[in-house]
């Protein structure tokens, strides 16, 4: 009946499963737990007319020009530049940390110092994560790093992660690095933009399609079985031989085998409020206030002239799997062992391809995942 199964319909099984679609001209079911498409890339209009991102904010950037082009078969793009002001003693400064920021928060003698320190060391428009900017052993640059790491990094990885900044992947505070130069913008890459009508339209186009078939609110562990003696893949009893395209949980995929894998959850509470605009940019962070991390506020995304808005806090917690949301991997070393034990054994299958930010354990962004499931279709489908 089908040719392909992919598991989950975010942007590693939707782009899989349209490309075997429209190239390959074969049949493919996607099996899908929530209700909708999407995975965590999906959004809705609330009646006001306000594009509102159900799973976090979502903003596209990307500097592969191939990945922006491909994307561009589905959707118009509204050109969109993410700002981040973080609320730091009492004030509003720019994420990034930059020279603006510098300026906002010391005496004018001093930031000039900092930034002509920070100039003699590091070159212009360049940027440099915070754990590198600790080693630095200048007066004035240490204490500058200090500043950064206990207003900005400290409290705020602790809610997020619930551990200190040394103790995950370096890579994941270097996502934010230090901003040697005034760009107060979020992102510095070539493509920044967001679709026009929003993601879950993309998601539509994608897998609207006579060689595509969507089960949704269907669990794959419903309609999958997985031999683990026999490295066969069963679909409703019978053995499937077709290749399988698996984006949910390597970990939930074996049983939990070995371990289960460490993710963290948000509790994500919206709120409508009464007013024009809630505040001066889409996101603002809160690093050593409050519960949670930061709150958004859509009508910067996606603009619209009306007089409500809608914001959302992000309050971070522990996965429970009985009844949250798997949003992110724990970066440490001890979980990527883990994770390879299940990679291990998934090679053994072969029919078995994992694609995305769960089957990989990896700290994918949307631009990423795109990237990474036409590479797999290339390579590994095609
Ligand atoms: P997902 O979108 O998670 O899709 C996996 C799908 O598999 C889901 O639909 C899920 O329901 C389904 N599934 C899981 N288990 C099962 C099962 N047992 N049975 C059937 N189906 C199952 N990226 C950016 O580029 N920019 C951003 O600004 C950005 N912001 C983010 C903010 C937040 C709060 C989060 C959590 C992520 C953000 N991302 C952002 C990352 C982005 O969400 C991911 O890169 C992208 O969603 C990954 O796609 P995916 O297909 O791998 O995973
Ligand atoms: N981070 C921080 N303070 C901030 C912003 C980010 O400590 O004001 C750290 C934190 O550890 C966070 C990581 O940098 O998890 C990556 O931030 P990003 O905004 O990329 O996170 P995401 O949008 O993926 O949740």
């Amino acid at each position: 009946m089908f040719d392909y199964i992919v598991v989950g319909s975010g942007f590693a099984g939707s782009v899989i499963a349209e490309r075997i679609a429209n190239i390959l001209n074969k049949k493919v079911l996607i099996i899908e737990k929530r209700s909708h498409i999407g995975g965590n890339c999906y959004d809705y209009k609330t009646k006001e007319g306000i594009i509102v991102h159900r799973y976090g904010p979502h903003l596209f950037h990307t500097n592969y020009k191939d990945v922006f082009e491909y994307l561009s078969n589905f959707t118009d793009w509204q050109l969109y530049h993410h700002k981040v002001l973080a609320f730091i003693e009492g004030k509003k400064v720019p994420i990034p940390f930059n020279f603006n920021s510098i300026e906002m928060l010391f005496p004018h003698i001093l930031a000039e110092r900092l930034i002509n320190k920070l100039l003699s060391k590091y070159s212009y428009c360049s940027k440099v994560p915070i754990l590198e900017l600790k080693k630095e052993d200048d007066k004035d640059l240490k204490f500058l790093a200090d500043f950064i790491y206990e207003k900005v990094f400290k409290n705020y990885t602790a809610k997020q992660w619930n551990k200190r900044p040394e103790e995950i992947d370096p890579e994941v505070t270097a996502r934010v690095p230090i901003f040697i130069g005034r760009d107060n913008r979020y992102f510095n890459d070539k493509y920044q933009a967001v679709p026009v009508e929003g993601y879950t339209k993309i998601f539509e186009r994608m897998l609207f399609h006579p060689n595509i078939k969507l089960m949704l609110n269907t669990d794959f562990r419903e309609v999958i079985k997985i031999d683990l003696g026999t490295k066969k893949i069963f679909f409703f009893e019978q053995e499937f031989k077709g290749k399988v395209i698996f984006t949910g949980m390597i970990d939930e995929l074996f049983e939990y085998k070995f371990g289960k894998l460490p993710y963290r959850s948000l509790d994500l509470k919206f709120e409508t409020l009464e007013t024009e605009y809630f505040q001066e940019v889409a996101t603002v962070n809160y690093p050593n206030d409050y519960d949670f991390t930061r709150i958004t506020e859509f009508k910067h995304i996606h603009p619209i002239k009306v007089n409500k808005t809608v914001i959302l806090r992000e309050y971070p917690k522990d996965y429970n799997p009985e009844k949250d949301i798997p949003y992110y991997p724990v970066f440490t070393e001890e979980n990527r062992e883990l994770y390879f034990k299940y990679k291990e054994l998934a090679e053994k299958f072969e029919n078995l391809i994992l694609v995305g930010r769960l089957a990989e354990y990896r700290y994918y962004d949307m631009d990423d995942v795109v990237k990474r499931a036409l590479e797999v279709f290339e390579e590994n489908i095609r």
